[in-house]
């Protein structure tokens, strides 16, 4: 008997009869003789509606009754399936975060898994019950509810499906796989069969919302293959593994976009040892993480320093640097909250010439200023004016004919 995680995200269980619907195919999985676990998210926006209802009390909400609000979207969803699944005549049980052994670190709305305790869900399988279990959160060892950051339920499923030592996590979502772009932005952009876990990583880390990056990190670690697919359809969705990057082909997988950049540049850092990291170790206490970072080349010992932080660090990030910029004598510390970036990715990139050159180009045809620039072996980012990122994404996906089956 094999055992499958399925994990089955917020559009997907956003009415009762979408959650009637999901219960139909558990019920099919578990028919062909599987043992079956289920991460539920909340039910379609309620996790905004939650944020939205803690601001109208209180503009600056405890992280730890946050966490505990938050969590209860995915213990109701949770609920309605396992109850759904009863009414199919299927013995199901519901598990919290907590009672499935979900043990995290203290960091309310970003806790990191530190380890599962899989004993209740194993115990329940054994009773040939389907485990549903609600995502995106944990416990601490104080026993205080924690939530895993946004998206955070494609990490529990990943998380659980190392721990049980399923064969295969499938995710389940509102579109048919991985596309070669956001297929909201651009409508010829193609579902892939499989790709790699390097190239997922990059493409969910630099804006693909479509996969937790933290979830493609697990996989990756532990070997196990994710397969992203519709909650609606039967399309056979997009394999994520450890083979697909092995014939490297000569080609942009994917085009990632992220409309949330905000930048901070430093001018007038005197260039000296030590600089940099009287800035960024503050910053890193502050727990801001810090993306893209460029520093000129200076001139007569003067120089500049610009990085970039997410929109909605940057308030916390110029309380931090604006002091040591005038301990430090810079000129001045400006910023700007207007930016986003756009990414091409692809291991067939590796070691091969002329990716950047057309890449800029396209940017460049549709007058489209390149305010930085950060490259990996597999990626290249380009941050500019949030305004523009839809329209590079489809300039892109056009100059590299993304929209031609391989
Ligand atoms: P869920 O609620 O199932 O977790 P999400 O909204 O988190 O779903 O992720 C699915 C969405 O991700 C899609 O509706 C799509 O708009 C977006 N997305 C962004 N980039 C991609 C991509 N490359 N391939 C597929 N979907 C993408
Ligand atoms: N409900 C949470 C969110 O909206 C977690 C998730 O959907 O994965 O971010
Ligand atoms: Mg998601």
């Amino acid at each position: 008997m094999a055992l499958i995680v399925q994990k089955y995200g917020g559009s997907s269980v956003a009415d009762a009869e979408k959650i009637k619907s999901i219960a139909r195919r558990i019920a099919a999985a578990r028919d062909e003789g599987n043992q079956v676990v289920v991460v539920v998210s909340a039910m379609g926006d309620t996790t905004d509606e939650l944020i939205n209802l803690a601001y109208q009390i209180d503009s600056c909400p405890s992280d730890r009754e946050l966490d505990v609000l938050l969590s209860t979207g995915e213990i109701v969803s949770s609920t309605l399936l396992a109850m759904a699944l009863k009414t199919l005549g299927y013995a199901a049980i519901s598990l919290s975060g907590a009672q499935a052994g979900i043990r995290t670190d203290a960091a309310h709305s970003r806790a990191r898994i530190l380890g599962i305790d899989p004993g209740r869900v194993v115990r329940e399988l054994e009773k040939g019950k389907i485990v549903i279990v609600a995502g995106f959160q944990g416990i601490t060892d104080e026993m205080d509810i924690t939530t895993l950051g946004r998206g955070g339920s494609d990490t529990t499923a990943v998380a659980l499906a190392v721990s049980l030592g399923a064969g295969v996590c499938q995710i389940y979502t509102d579109v048919d796989g991985i596309y070669t772009a956001d297929p909201r932005l651009v409508p010829e952009a193609r579902s892939l069969d499989e790709m790699g876990y390097e190239e997922m990583l990059e493409l969910a880390t630099y804006g693909a919302r479509v996969m937790h990056p933290r979830a493609v990190e697990l996989g990756e670690i532990y070997k196990v293959p994710i397969l992203v697919a519709s909650s609606f359809t039967d399309s056979s969705g997009t394999l994520i593994h450890g083979g697909a990057s092995m014939e490297i082909r000569n080609k942009v997988t994917g085009i990632a976009h992220d409309p949330n950049v905000a930048k901070i540049t430093v001018v007038g850092v005197p260039d000296r040892p030590g600089i940099a990291s009287s800035i960024f170790e503050p910053l890193a206490k502050a727990d801001i993480s810090v993306d893209t970072i460029v520093q000129n080349a200076s001139i007569h010992n003067i120089t500049d320093l610009t990085f970039t932080v997410a929109k909605s660090d940057l308030d916390r990030a110029m309380e931090v640097v604006r002091p040591i910029a005038g301990s430090i004598n810079a000129r001045q510390c400006a910023s700007d909250s207007k930016l986003g970036k756009v990414s091409i990715i692809g291991t067939g990139m590796q070691n091969t010439p002329g990716y950047a050159a057309r890449m800029f180009s396209a940017l460049s045809e549709q007058g489209i200023n390149i305010q930085l620039i950060t490259t990996s072996e597999i990626r290249i980012t380009c941050i500019i004016d949030e305004a523009r990122v839809e329209e590079a994404v489809r300039a892109l996906h056009k100059a590299f004919e993304l929209e031609q089956a391989e």
